[in-house]
């Protein structure tokens, strides 16, 4: 079976790159909703209006980063299981 390759290319090596990991069991990547209009902060996404990079997980934004829709603290999010 062939691995795939690094969806962002950042790495050479599968599973070691943060894109895999938000896919990998128990990776740190989750997705984080906003409890008060349900938008969803990806990872893989990250927030590139708020010059947040793509693969950036939850824990490591800013913490004054918050909600770009209705501007709930970054610490009212919970994790999308
Ligand atoms: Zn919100």
């Amino acid at each position: 079976m062939q691995q795939e390759r690094c969806m962002l290319q950042r790495h050479a090596e599968p599973g070691i790159c943060i894109r895999c990991r938000t896919s990998a069991p128990g990776g740190i990547m989750k997705k984080y909703v906003c409890p008060l209009c349900g938008y969803i902060y990806d990872p893989g996404e990250g927030d590139p209006d708020e010059g947040i990079e793509p693969g950036t997980p939850f824990a490591e934004l800013p913490d004054a980063w918050c909600c770009p829709i209705c501007g709930a603290a970054k610490d009212e999010f919970f994790a999308q299981e």
